[in-house]
C-alpha cells in the first residue's frame, strides 16, 4: 500500500497490507496475552499509559511532522492534536481507577453484594484518519487500562501515525501480545469482522459504521460507532460581538480543512444581523491562507483524500445551480496537491446538498432565518445528530433551542470542541454509544454481579 503526501501527491513510503491470515494470527496472539494483561494490577496498566503520555511529548516533533506529511493538516494543528491527546490521557490516568473499582452495594446484610468490572476481552479499534491520535486514544487507552487487548486498525490514510502509536505503546510497556496494529484498507478492516472478537469500536463514516454494525450483529457483543455529522450553528440577533462569533464559526468550519466530525457544517443567521454576519464572515474567510501545511503561515492544508475534491466541487456547483452565491473560493488551486480553497456559499437553503450531506471539507453554507422556531426546524432537518451550536447573549433563549436538538452534544457560545470529561456520542446516523468521560471508561468493561453469603 502506498502512503501519499496529499500536499505534493508524492509517495512517502510503501507499507505491507495485512491479509485475513495475518489478522487471524494477530488475534491468536492477543487472545493469549489478554488474560495475563487483565491479571496485572490496574496501577501497572495505568503506569504504562503514563509512559505513553510522556513519550508523546518527548517525540512530538517527529510525530507532528509525520502526521502533517500523511494527512496534510497544518503543522501547528498536528502539535495541537498531540497536546489534545495528552489532555485526554490525563483524564483517563486520573479517573480510571475510580470508575473501574469494585462497587459494594450491600456490605452488612447476610447476603453481601458487589459489582466487579471485568474487561471485555479482545476488542477491535477501527479508526479514522482525520484526528488519528484523538479518536485513537478515546478507544485504545481506556480499553488497555480496563484490561483488554486491542486489535487496532488505523485508517489507511494515517498508517504511519498508527505505526508510531504502536511503537510508542510497546516502548511504554504494553506487551506485543496485548496490542497489535492491522494495516491496510477496507478489506483489512473487513477481516476483523470475521473474527470472534469481544467488541467493535469504530470511528468513521456512517456507511462503513452501519456495515460493521450489521456484519457483527449476530455476535451479540458491544458495538460502538462514532460517525459523521452535519452540525449546525445558529447565530441569534442578540449577539454582542458579531466579529467574534464569525471568527469562531469560521474556525469551526475550516479547522483541519473542515475534516472534523464536529466541524460546523451549516450556519443559520437571524435576518436582522444576516448581512453584517455574512460580510464579516466572508472578509475573514478571504484572509485564510491555503498552502503547504509545513509552512507556519498556512491556515488550510490539502484535504487528505483526492476523491474529496470532486465531491466538494460537486456540492458547490449544486449550490450555485440552486441559487447560492459563492462569496469566496469555490475552486481547486492549480498545481500539485489536494487543495480546495475555503468556500463560503450564502443564500443557502435545504434544497442544496451543501446543507444536508456531510461535506467534510472547507466549504460552508449560510442561510437566513426569521426566528428561533425556523432555526430549530432547519437545524433538526438532518439524519445526523452529533452536535449543534447556538450563539446568543441569553442562555435561557439558547437553552430553549438546545433542548430541542436531538444531538449528543450542544454548545452555547462555542462550537467544534470535545472535552475528555464529557461523553462524546452521536445520535441517529452519527453513532451509537459514547467514548470519553466515565461512560467511555465503563464502555470497555462489563459488570459482574456478586451475591455472597457466608
Ligand atoms: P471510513 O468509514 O471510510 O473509514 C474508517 C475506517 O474503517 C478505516 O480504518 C477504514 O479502513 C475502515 N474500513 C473501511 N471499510 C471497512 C470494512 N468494510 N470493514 C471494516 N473496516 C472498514 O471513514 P474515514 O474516511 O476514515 O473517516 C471520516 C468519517 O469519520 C467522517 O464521516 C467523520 O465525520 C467521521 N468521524 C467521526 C468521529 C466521531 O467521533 N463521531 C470522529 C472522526 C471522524
Amino acid at each position: 500500500m502506498q502512503i501519499i503526501n496529499p500536499a505534493t501527491e508524492e509517495v512517502i513510503q510503501e507499507v505491507a497490507e495485512d491479509t485475513p491470515e495475518t489478522v487471524a494470527g494477530k488475534y491468536q496472539l492477543l487472545k493469549e496475552g489478554q488474560k495475563h494483561w487483565a491479571a496485572k494490577p490496574l496501577e501497572q496498566r495505568i503506569g504504562a499509559i503514563e509512559k505513553f503520555y510522556a513519550l508523546l511529548d518527548e517525540r512530538k516533533d517527529e510525530l507532528a511532522a509525520t502526521l502533517t506529511l500523511e494527512v496534510g493538516k497544518p503543522l501547528q494543528q498536528s502539535y495541537n492534536e498531540l497536546n489534545g491527546a495528552r489532555k485526554r490521557l490525563e483524564y483517563f490516568i486520573k479517573n480510571a481507577a475510580r470508575w473501574l473499582a469494585e462497587e459494594w452495594i450491600t456490605e452488612e446484610d447476610a447476603t453481601r453484594e458487589k459489582i466487579v468490572y471485568e474487561p471485555l476481552g479482545v476488542i477491535a479499534n477501527i479508526s479514522a484518519w482525520n484526528y488519528p491520535y484523538l479518536v485513537g486514544v478515546n478507544v485504545f487507552v481506556p480499553a488497555l487500562i480496563g484490561g483488554n487487548a486491542v486489535l487496532y486498525k488505523p485508517s489507511e490514510y494515517a498508517t504511519l501515525t498508527g505505526l508510531h502509536i504502536r511503537q510508542l505503546l510497546y516502548r511504554s510497556g504494553i506487551p506485543e501480545n496485548v496490542f497489535q496494529a492491522v494495516t491496510g484498507k477496507g478489506p483489512a478492516g473487513e477481516a476483523l469482522l470475521d473474527l470472534p472478537l469481544n467488541g467493535y469500536f469504530f470511528t468513521g463514516s456512517y456507511r462503513t459504521g452501519k456495515h460493521i454494525a450489521e456484519q457483527t450483529a449476530g455476535k451479540l457483543v458491544p458495538v460502538q460507532l462514532e460517525l459523521g455529522g452535519k452540525d449546525p450553528l445558529y447565530v441569534m440577533d442578540d449577539v454582542d460581538d458579531v466579529n467574534a462569533v464569525a471568527e469562531a464559526a469560521l474556525e469551526g468550519a475550516v479547522y483541519n480543512a473542515g475534516q472534523s466530525c464536529c466541524a460546523v457544517e451549516r450556519i443559520y443567521v437571524q435576518e436582522n444581523i444576516y448581512n453584517k454576519f455574512v460580510e464579516t464572515f466572508v472578509a475573514l474567510a478571504k484572509k485564510l491562507v491555503t498552502g503547504n501545511p509545513m509552512d507556519k503561515k498556512t491556515d488550510i492544508g490539502p484535504v487528505s483524500r483526492k476523491e474529496q475534491l470532486k465531491f466538494l466541487a460537486g456540492q458547490v456547483e449544486d449550490a450555485r445551480q440552486k441559487g447560492g452565491s459563492i462569496m469566496s473560493g469555490g475552486a481547486e488551486p492549480k498545481g500539485k496537491g489536494y487543495f480546495f480553497e475555503p468556500t463560503v456559499v450564502t443564500n443557502a437553503n435545504h434544497g442544496m446538498k451543501l446543507m444536508t450531506d456531510e461535506s467534510f471539507g472547507p466549504v460552508i453554507g449560510i442561510q437566513k432565518v426569521k426566528d428561533d422556531d425556523e432555526a430549530v426546524q432547519l437545524m433538526k432537518d438532518t439524519p445526523y445528530g452529533l452536535t449543534a451550536a447556538v450563539y446568543s447573549k441569553s442562555f435561557d433563549r439558547a437553552e430553549k433551542v438546545m433542548k430541542q436538538m436531538d444531538t449528543g452534544t450542544v454548545y452555547w457560545n462555542c462550537c467544534d470542541r470535545v472535552s475528555a470529561g464529557l461523553p462524546w456520542s452521536g445520535r441517529k446516523n452519527s453513532g451509537l454509544g459514547a467514548t470519553l468521560s466515565y461512560h467511555g471508561i465503563r464502555a470497555f468493561v462489563q459488570p459482574k454481579a456478586y451475591h455472597m453469603r457466608g
